[in-house]
């Protein structure tokens, strides 16, 4: 039996965060994964300048591709405007590994099935211990599964389901765009030009409203292919998305019992406007550490509902925009 003082489960955003935060004040922990990194992620990769301070993030120092737009080219049911406001996208397929490879802790190659309590321990499937359990583990997360999810149920209305694909692309347009509530969709397309020729295309809507109206996803995802050929953004590729689900953030979570914790889309945490989920899911590993350090509450009300909204003035003031 490995024994450990925080056993994690998941080297996501959510586990590297929580990791890195326990180990810089020498905490012994260890990480299970169930893929090897880098692991395909579906996501655009979105991230805002909070999450780079979060997490000291010097752009110079970052060894992967970081894209920096100066503003966020918007549509509302076809009304366009500027959204002005630096914002950022990495590829996961570097910012995932770069993250755990600067946590410094060891990770094990591990899918994990199995969680018991014994004695005052942790247990993962007869083979790790630990004093401390962090779920960390993403939608599907066992931890979560395990000790959560009966008392404390996710609520299905807050499903967001979506298709996406990260290609290499030689783009000529350099903006982000977002197309919000087209053709009857609760969600939104986005185009995301990154450095080094990568394009992330994708959408995502909302589960229940999709279901509601006899709609589909895919409907929406052939819809956004012909508008990304008609505007000249992406032509000639042949597209072959990938889909995945995750949770918005949930009415009053229970994400502590004893000493197991919950963090990131195990919680289900992403914001209620954009579903942006990185900045979320490292806030709270980030707190999930704080917690087990100073023996203190594990409270996520400090962690932002929504991403865009707190910019009201930055909104307007696209709109003022000629
Ligand atoms: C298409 C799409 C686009 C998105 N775009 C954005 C965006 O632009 N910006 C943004 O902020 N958010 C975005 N998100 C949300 C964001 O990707 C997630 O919220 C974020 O990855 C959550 O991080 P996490 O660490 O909690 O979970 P994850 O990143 O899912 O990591 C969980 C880890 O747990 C591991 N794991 C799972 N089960 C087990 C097991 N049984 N045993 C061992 N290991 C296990 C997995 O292998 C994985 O590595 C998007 C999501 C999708 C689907």
């Amino acid at each position: 039996m490995r024994h450990t003082d925080v056993l994690i489960v998941g080297g996501g955003p959510a586990g590297a965060a929580c990791a890195w935060r326990l180990r810089q004040r020498g905490v012994d922990c260890l990480i299970l994964d169930r893929q090897r990194f880098p692991r395909a992620k579906p996501c655009a990769g979105w991230i805002t300048p909070q999450v780079v301070r979060d997490l000291d993030l010097v752009p110079g120092d970052y060894s992967g591709g970081f894209t920096t737009f100066p503003a966020l080219v918007v549509s509302v049911r076809g009304f366009r405007f500027r959204l002005p406001g630096r914002q950022h996208a990495i590829r996961r397929g570097e910012f995932d590994p770069w993250l755990l490879r600067r946590a410094g802790v060891p990770v094990h190659l591990h899918k994990v099935r199995t969680v018991a309590r014994v004695g005052g321990a942790y247990v993962v499937d007869g083979t790790f211990a630990g004093n401390y359990l962090v779920g960390a583990g993403g939608t599907h997360c066992p931890v979560y599964r395990t000790l959560f999810r009966e008392g404390s149920p996710r609520d299905r209305g807050s499903l967001i389901v979506t298709l996406e694909e990260e290609f290499s692309y030689p783009h000529t347009d350099p903006s982000c765009r977002l197309w919000f509530l087209e053709h009857g969709l609760s969600g939104y397309a986005w185009y995301v030009p990154k450095t080094g020729g990568i394009v992330n295309v994708g959408i995502g809507g909302k589960a229940d409203s999709l279901r509601a109206s006899g709609d589909r996803l895919k409907r929406h995802w052939v819809l956004l292919v012909d508008k990304l050929d008609r505007l000249g953004l992406v032509r000639g590729h042949t597209f072959r998305p990938r889909g995945y689900a995750y949770y918005t953030r949930q009415d009053r979570p229970d994400v502590r019992r004893d000493n197991a914790l919950i963090v990131g889309d195990a919680v289900g945490l992403a914001t209620l406007d954009m579903g942006e989920g990185i900045g979320p899911a490292i806030r709270s590993g980030l707190l999930a550490a704080e917690a087990i350090l100073n023996d203190s509450d594990y409270d996520l009300r400090t962690i932002p509902r929504v991403s865009l909204l707190p910019s009201r003035q930055r909104f307007l003031a696209g709109l003022r925009r000629p």
